[in-house]
């Protein structure tokens, strides 16, 4: 069934230059389009179909369904259900937006700034994401906590700068380097140092943050429709692949923290 009528779809060679992001995608690009066109193109087939379903049908589910698994009477502040709520949706939003009106009239400047708002997504989701891991791992220190909290904001502020102005794909993977090295200095902190934090959440945020990374770097090689060119044009290419693994590692965050939430409840920080 056809619920739109579908404009002509072009080739790659035909398609506008600031698009032309991977040669290896070779047919089923949108035309430039007004807003209205692009909202119709949710209804028929094209190469960024894919790349808007992979990631709205889980924001869907994830405003819906998080908030009743987030235990909201037993956290002990609301602010970190809220935080956490609001960093799982947050990279979802703005890829949606990016991927759904990339072909606007506006041209490259619109696509420029549709591209950092995705990417102001990716580095909420690090950000937000992280404030509760750092609260329950400096739980003891809280003088500490404080500090570390607004550094790794201060921290996030020029990841976000970093990501949003880069140009290119290895560029933006590095803006996210330097919040990367501060969680993974927490974790060791909860390994070998005296952090708090439940045993098993510290697996699962390992596993998001290595799902992630994966998914990063296949976007970047774009594998596997480098070795088939144009066989995955519409679906099974490396940036769906990369949405999926963002979709997992969202799901392990909110995996993790409910398992510190759970293990925070019944802890006492030792006296002196
Ligand atoms: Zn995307």
């Amino acid at each position: 069934m056809v619920l739109y009528k579908r404009p002509r779809l072009l080739d790659f060679t035909k398609t506008p230059q600031y698009l032309q992001f991977n040669k290896y995608v070779l047919t089923g690009y949108r035309p430039v389009s007004t807003a209205p066109e692009c909202l119709g193109s949710l209804f028929y087939m094209h190469n960024e179909l894919g790349n808007i379903y992979t990631h709205g049908v889980p924001f869907f589910l994830f405003l819906v369904l998080l908030p009743f698994s987030i235990p909201w009477m037993e956290v002990d502040s609301v602010w970190i259900g809220v935080v956490h709520y609001l960093a799982c949706l947050c990279p979802t939003v703005g890829s949606v937006v990016y991927h759904v009106f990339m072909n606007h009239v506006g041209g490259e400047h619109v696509y420029d700034t549709l591209l950092s708002l995705d990417m102001f997504g990716v580095c909420l989701v690090n950000t937000l994401g992280a404030l509760p891991i750092i609260h329950i791992t400096l739980l003891c220190y809280p003088t500490i906590r404080q500090t570390a909290l607004l550094a790794y904001i201060l921290l996030s502020a020029y990841s976000i700068y970093c990501a949003t102005t880069a140009h290119t794909n290895i560029l933006r993977l590095q803006a996210f380097l330097w919040q990367a090295v501060f969680r993974f200095s927490l974790f060791l902190f909860r390994v070998f140092g005296s952090g708090a934090g439940s045993p098993d959440s510290l697996r699962l945020f390992v596993i998001m943050d290595s799902l992630a990374v994966m998914g990063g770097l296949v976007n970047v090689i774009q594998i596997p429709e480098r070795f088939i060119p144009g066989l995955f044009d519409n679906w099974g290419n490396s940036h769906q692949i990369m949405h999926i693994m963002v979709i997992c590692s969202i799901i392990y965050l909110h995996w993790g923290t409910l398992e510190d939430l759970a293990w925070i409840k019944t802890y006492q920080c030792p006296t002196e």
